[in-house]
């Protein structure tokens, strides 16, 4: 292939004449173009198999092949028919010009050729042709993007009532060029129903006021299938201002509206049960609220709780309890949606096992308490879980605006403290809210608020009860009791602080305490000589479970250098049903320290004998309920005698709660429980009273046996 210049235009000249190629070839090389010469039309087109020139003159009147031919076969073949043609012809000879024309020449000029001229004429015909190129080339641009983009224009006429769609309009919505009737009446009935009203108006207001607008709406296609599409559009005016025609572009956005959809259930629903979620229902609360506030309704809350329900997902495990969760949702619409009476809620769920419902229409309370009552039956009825069948309960607590409540914070709080109240009337029931409730809840709050100064106040002091040896009669080991004084409560027993403490973690704080507390105080009975006896340290399941309490009894150990074997720990049963694996581990560096384990109040708990072997267990204390029942020597006790048999097996030490008759010592003493414990040996003392207990009490036992050596 010859060489062109680089950058310079390269023009063909055919013509078969000699000194008219010579005299073209001089007038266009002297403004810098490159030229090649043909001298008739075959030897034009074999050279443009080679080479594609930017411009080519062609000669009418050639022998062989004339000029006409020449331009037909160029028209014909993809590759060169874009490139353009200036015809050379006689003057007048229209005839020519008009055949030429039709094949698709781009100009002509005429002889005698304007030799000074010529070269100026074909560089602006090329600079023409270069604009139209780009042009072209512009557009397919546009519109490959706007396919990418699934976007295409339109324009409606409004004269004449005509929609004309570009190209990538029809492709994207699959509209049949043929079928298609493009009125503006038969595109509104290809818009969704539920946004037709709103096209409309969009488009008779940008009328009206000449101006223009976008919207987003659904689009019913041909398939039957349903797009979302976005529109911009504006009015055309005519010189007066008169609107003449809309314009716009229209551009698919399904998947981009898909993508938005799915963030929103994200964000608005819960994954696991597909109910609203806490952001949804706050926000639902909100309008329904604020709704009532303006048209002076009522609406209700209904705080749902499943009893229990950590129990039984830690025995199902996660998979199964995630399952139940699901079908319990399921359940809690149902109950909700029932048609009836006129009544009407949102179910969402705030998070674990914690549901609520939302009542905005209902006529009286009795209608919230028909809902209650189908939501408690409804839960209770058995769910199969991979072939086994579980039953559940559930505790519901009602707060009704206005009456409960003028802000939907009091009116959350309120049933939340219903549905507590529904937990202490024994679960599976639901309780309206009511002033009493709330006069507990502040004191409740009062009492956790007065808990958490009572450390810095010194409001805390430690009791301590003998454990008696119930063969020699001897005190063996002390338990530590926490007692608080409190100057506005005065003294609160610890059966009511210490789970308030459990609830608001301030537990861990307080078990820190006790430990050192207590610590102290044993080093300063070894230091006044007073000894031979253990401690015992009650520590809240919590303090074990989720803070490794057993470093900080390590170091409390050495500070003030106690030997461990003089320390007891007692948990309850309970902490088994927090973290079965955490206590484990915790329990275990507890025993590798040395201080020794017992289980408190066994028997009243979740027992798991299973768990029981796999824990360091030293110690078990039968719970003062069974001790409570014994009133005769030979008396069946046979939930004492099972639980002193598995001891036995278990090589544990025996300790019996709550003795308080000479009747209970003998019977425990006989069926071969250690240890006693309760008010008839003595109620817990304060410290100072341990030394003198210890004197008179074991000197009492020396004297009732004589063998015995006293500590
Ligand atoms: P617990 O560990 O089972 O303690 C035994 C409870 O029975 C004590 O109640 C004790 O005063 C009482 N008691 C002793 N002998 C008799 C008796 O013969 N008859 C009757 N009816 N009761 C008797 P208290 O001191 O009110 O403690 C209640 C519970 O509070 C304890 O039960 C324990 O679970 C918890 N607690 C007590 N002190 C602490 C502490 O320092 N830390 C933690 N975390 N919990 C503590
Ligand atoms: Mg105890
Ligand atoms: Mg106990």
């Amino acid at each position: 292939m010859d060489e062109i210049p680089y950058n310079s235009s390269f023009i063909m000249v055919v013509d078969d004449d000699p000194s008219m190629r010579l005299m073209m070839s001089s007038a266009l090389e002297s403004l810098g173009l490159c030229v090649k010469e043909a001298e008739d039309g075959i030897q034009a087109l074999t050279i443009l198999e080679n080479m594609i020139p930017d411009l080519l003159l062609l000669d009418v009147m050639m022998p062989g092949m004339d000029g006409f031919e020449v331009c037909a076969r160029l028209k014909k073949n993809p590759l060169l028919s874009e490139i353009p043609i200036v015809l050379v012809t006689g003057n007048n000879d229209i005839d020519s010009i008009q055949r030429a024309f039709e094949l698709g020449i781009t100009d002509f000029v005429t002889k005698p050729i304007p030799w000074a001229l010529i070269g100026y004429r074909i560089n602006f015909l090329l600079r023409a042709t270069k604009s139209f190129t780009d042009l072209k080339e512009n557009q397919k641009r546009l519109s490959h993007a706007q396919q990418l983009a699934g976007m295409g224009t339109w324009s409606w006429d409004l004269h004449t009532d005509t929609i004309w769609f570009s190209e990538e309009v029809m492709q994207i919505f699959n509209y049949d060029p043929h079928g298609f009737d493009a009125s503006f009446q038969s595109f509104i009935s290809s818009v969704h129903p539920a946004d037709r009203e709103r096209v409309l108006y969009a488009t008779s207001i940008a009328i009206e006021t000449n101006t223009s607008y976008s919207i987003d709406h659904q689009l019913m296609l041909c398939d039957g299938k349903t797009c979302f599409v976005h529109t911009e559009a504006s009015v055309i005016s005519d010189r007066h201002g008169t609107p003449i025609k809309l314009e716009g572009a229209i551009q698919d956005i399904t998947k981009r509206k898909e993508a938005e959809n799915q963030i929103s259930r994200l964000a608005f629903f819960d994954t696991l049960t597909g109910l609203p979620n806490r952001t949804l229902y706050q926000d639902h609360l909100k309008r329904i609220h604020s709704r009532s506030e303006i048209e002076n309704t009522q609406y209700a809350l209904l705080f749902i709780d499943i009893d229990e329900f950590k129990t039984i997902n830690d025995t199902l495990g996660h998979h199964l309890g995630d399952v139940l969760l699901q079908q319990l949702a399921l359940r809690l619409k149902e109950s909700v949606r029932s048609e009836d009476f006129a009544a009407s809620g949102m179910v969402a769920r705030l998070g674990g096992d914690e549901f609520v419902v939302i009542i905005d229409t209902f006529n009286s309370s009795e209608d919230l308490a028909i809902i209650a009552q189908r939501i408690i039956s409804n839960l209770r009825c058995p769910v199969m879980l991979e072939e086994s069948e579980v039953s559940v309960t559930g505790s519901i607590g009602i707060s009704i605006f206005p009456d409960d409540g003028t802000d939907t914070a009091t009116l959350i709080k309120h049933a939340d403290i219903a549905m507590y109240s529904a937990k202490d009337m024994g679960k599976n029931t639901f309780r309206y809210f009511n002033q009493v409730m709330h006069v507990a809840a502040t004191l409740q709050l009062e009492i956790e608020k007065a808990l958490k100064m009572a450390i810095n106040n010194n409001e805390f002091l430690m009791h301590y009860q003998p454990q008696v040896d119930l063969l020699t009669k001897k005190i063996v080991a002390f338990e530590s009791l926490i007692r608080w004084n409190n100057p506005t409560l005065g003294i609160v027993a610890p059966a009511t602080f210490i789970p308030l403490a459990e609830k608001s973690n301030f537990i861990k704080e307080l078990d820190r305490w006790v430990i050192s507390k207590v610590f102290g105080q044993i080093r300063n009975w070894l230091d006044m000589g007073v000894g031979g006896f253990k401690v015992a340290i009650n520590l809240s399941g919590k303090s074990i479970v989720q803070n490794d309490i057993s470093e900080f009894v390590l170091q409390q150990l050495e500070k003030q250098f106690i030997d461990p074997n003089l320390i007891q720990i007692e948990i309850t049963e309970g902490i088994l049903m927090l973290d079965a694996d955490a206590a484990e581990r915790t329990l275990y560096k507890l025993k590798n320290i040395g201080v020794s384990l017992a289980i408190d109040d066994f028997g009243t708990g979740y027992s798991s004998l299973q768990y029981l072997h796999r824990l360091p267990v030293d110690t078990i204390k039968i719970d003062q309920s069974f001790v409570s029942k014994i009133s005769d020597i030979n008396q069946k006790e046979p939930l004492i005698s099972t639980i002193i048999a598995l001891a036995q097996s278990m090589e544990l030490l025996i300790v019996a709660e709550g003795i308080e008759r000479e009747v209970q010592n003998d019977y425990l003493s006989i069926n071969h429980c250690h240890i006693g414990q309760g008010y008839l040996y003595s109620y817990p003392v304060p410290a100072e009273q341990v030394p003198l207990l210890l004197v008179c009490y074991n000197k009492k036992a020396s004297y009732s046996n004589p063998d015995s050596q006293s500590t």
